[in-house]
């Protein structure tokens, strides 16, 4: 069997032009994602998480800018949408189209990809349609998505993404337009499918209650780049990046609930069109002193358990 990782990202740099602004959405970021395995990508709003996942779907807008290597060593080709990689948005209208019924939607990747007849291929999306807990699934087939509820409608999404079998789901920020219960519920689905099915999962996330509910692994992004990742249990538990641990004291605490909206960090994200020198989270940082000012923190620690920070050097 082989070993080779699945995905492994070197270097990524992707760039917008916005009017007469060069935003730089990703500044080099590295990751690297093992068959079957559950990475979160985590970090706020404009740290580069989803950008990094419509560049490995080769969803990014046209014009944009990129760099670096994107390489699916396990596969040994380019990854194909539908069979290989299955995706899901946070809106599931996104990816579902709504004047086709539910069951074609579904039957369509397994026709395609498979070579399954339209009727096997039906049959299998009723069978799909009742695994993600529609009920009256062989009646509700039929129907279009304007007729299910949001949480119904993503455990479809659900469904077309898998149905083809990919090694890798793509799924950015899944269940955030989703009440606590729903979102709660959706993740186990997605937690029971890829366990079933051996599918690596890359679930992009603001919010570390649901990295820590799903992910085997986690990789904090913050303007652009990882800024520390290791395996869940130890990334929670004791985090080695200030901005780690800034992220998790404000929002997690696994005994309750997590509050909503979710607490803020204190200061802004750097303009994603500076030129950054030092360390980018510096300027919010309450351990900063001058070195994180002008010297841009290596790696300390392994390529999927360390962190990028001077407080961490020998
Ligand atoms: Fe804070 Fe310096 Fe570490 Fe950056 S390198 S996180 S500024 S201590």
């Amino acid at each position: 069997m082989s070993t080779a990782p699945l995905l492994r990202i070197e270097g990524l740099e992707v760039a917008f032009a916005d009017g007469g602004r060069r935003i730089r959405a990703l500044r080099g970021l590295d990751l690297s994602l093992a068959a079957g395995e559950r990475l979160a990508l985590l970090g706020e709003s404009g740290s580069g998480k989803s950008t990094a996942l419509f560049a490995i779907a080769g969803l990014l807008e046209p014009g944009a800018e990129v760099a670096g290597r994107i390489a699916f060593p396990a596969l040994g080709r380019t990854p194909e949408a539908g069979r290989d990689l299955g995706l899901v948005f946070q809106d599931p209208f996104a990816s579902l189209d709504p004047v086709l019924d539910v069951a074609t939607q579904i039957a369509e990747p397994i026709r395609y990809h498979l070579g399954a007849s339209w009727a096997a291929a039906r049959a299998q999306a009723v069978v799909l349609l009742r695994r993600v807990g529609i009920a009256r699934a062989e009646q509700r087939a039929r129907d279009a998505p304007h007729r299910f509820s949001g949480g119904e409608r993503q455990r479809i999404a659900i469904a077309a993404a898998i149905a083809a079998g990919p090694r890798l789901l793509l799924a950015d920020e899944p269940t955030a337009a989703l009440d606590t219960v729903t979102q709660a519920q959706i993740l186990d689905l997605l937690d029971g499918l890829v366990r079933e099915q051996r599918t690596a999962l890359l679930l992009v996330t603001h919010d570390p209650a649901v990295a820590a509910r799903i992910a085997d692994r986690i990789a904090v992004l913050y303007a652009g780049r990882c800024v520390e990742a290791g395996p869940s249990a130890r990334l929670l538990a004791a985090p080695r990046h200030p901005y780690s641990r800034a992220l998790l004291a404000a929002a997690l605490d696994l005994e309750r609930p997590p509050p909503r909206p979710l607490p803020e960090i204190p200061g802004e994200p750097p303009d994603p069109t500076a030129e950054l020198a030092g360390c980018p989270f510096a300027p919010r940082c309450a351990f900063a002193w001058a070195t994180c000012r002008s010297e841009r923190p290596a790696w300390i620690g392994e390529p999927g358990d360390g962190a990028a920070c001077h407080l961490l050097r020998p």
